[in-house]
């Protein structure tokens, strides 16, 4: 079976290293925001190149965090994309702001600049792009149009760790960038962590603050926060894992390079813009026939899944705010897409069998 993740072989390779550093904390009795939580925080800073990274919870509080440490909510416009992960649309809800959508790009499915102008009000107080699988979104126009509307960037990079635009490090371009390590993502966790990044000094401070109860110091509250704190104990295994991120990082690009040369004119393959790296989160390849060939392969022992099958305008949340047709390039692409096996365990055997599988279906047609 080649999967989708292979957490088993990754662990065994960082197995020493990783209990070490874990029984380290058991043993401190340091168990909340301790010294791990703060040399993750200033590890991932400079890495960064960003002066303030807070470790939250989990990726959807730091989008959350954001939202409500720029103080924005009820009476304010977010505009983000419709195809992502439902939490990008989430955290936009929960602050009580409402969201507008932008439709996607059809070859990066990263929201489209050129769009963005026009879904702009006077009540737009910020916009959320989304690195979606890996590759930043075309982040220039989107700073342009945003400053002009004196509104603020947040990027979703939950799935872009270690990727770049024009060499500025995704989650570091705009006002504030979060970052999920839930376990699958490019830098896992060993269960649910997060990081919130941000050029002000202001909107940390305030962050810091939401995070711990709106308290900096004990049972002082300046706010009505939440407990949205990065365990101790997940920050220093993720300690662990930025000392491998890169080599991962480094193996996804390759097997990702590798399947596109061979599968590129069978399949609607991943376009790479020229602005900045993609880091593979994903390898999402488009099929008008997708459900035929994803059978195909999960007969081959080939296992696949759909990143999304239903744009975030179309949840059955949303009722009938929006409808089919609003965004058809979101649409089309929720219809076509699915990824496959991408990880940096796979064996050059497995990245040929793949390929071979999705050859084989395309000949003999779906
Ligand atoms: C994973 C992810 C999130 C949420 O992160 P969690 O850590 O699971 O809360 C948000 N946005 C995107 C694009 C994601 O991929």
């Amino acid at each position: 079976m080649i999967t989708l993740a292979d957490f088993h072989s990754e662990f065994q390779t960082v197995k020493e290293h990783m209990r070490d550093a874990v029984l380290d904390v058991l043993s401190s009795g340091n168990y909340i925001l301790g010294p791990k939580v703060r040399e993750f925080e200033d590890v991932s800073a400079t890495r960064l190149g960003i002066p303030c990274a807070l470790g939250v919870a989990n990726g959807t509080d730091a989008l959350l965090l954001a939202l409500e440490a720029l103080q924005i909510g009820k009476g304010d416009e977010v505009i983000t994309t419709p195809f992502s992960f439902f939490a990008t649309v989430e955290c936009i809800v929960r602050v009580g702001a409402k969201p507008v959508f932008v439709d996607i790009e059809p070859d990066t499915y990263n929201l489209n600049p050129e769009q963005l102008e026009a879904a702009i009000t006077d009540k737009t107080k910020a916009i959320i792009p989304v690195h979606l699988f890996g590759q930043c979104a075309d982040m220039d126009p989107i700073l342009e149009i945003a400053h002009r509307q004196n509104a603020f960037v947040i990027e979703d990079a939950c799935q872009a760790f270690g990727a770049d635009y024009k060499g500025t490090p995704a989650g570091a371009i705009g006002d504030v960038g979060c970052f999920s390590f839930y376990p699958t993502k490019n830098l896992g966790a060993f269960g649910d962590a997060g990081l919130l990044v941000t050029k002000h000094a202001e909107v940390y401070r305030r962050a810091s603050q939401l995070r711990n109860h709106g308290s900096t110091e004990r049972y002082i509250h300046w706010n009505v926060g939440v407990n949205s704190r990065l365990d101790e104990v997940q920050a220093a295994v993720l300690l662990v894992k930025l000392q491998v991120v890169d080599e991962w990082t480094k193996r996804r690009i390759a097997i990702a390079d590798e399947y596109t040369q061979a599968l590129s004119g069978i399949y609607q393959t991943p376009v790479v813009r020229p602005h900045g790296t993609h880091v593979y989160h994903q390898y999402s390849v488009r099929h008008p026939e997708r459900e035929k060939v994803r059978a195909f392969l999960a007969d081959m022992g080939i296992q696949t899944q759909v990143y999304y099958p239903v744009p975030l305008h179309l949840q059955p949340v949303f009722g009938s705010t929006w409808r089919v047709g609003d965004f058809p390039i979101a649409e089309r692409v929720a219809n076509e897409i699915f990824s496959i096996p991408v990880h940096p365990m796979l064996t050059a055997a497995d990245v040929s069998e793949v390929i071979q599988a999705l050859q084989e279906i395309a000949v003999d047609g779906p």
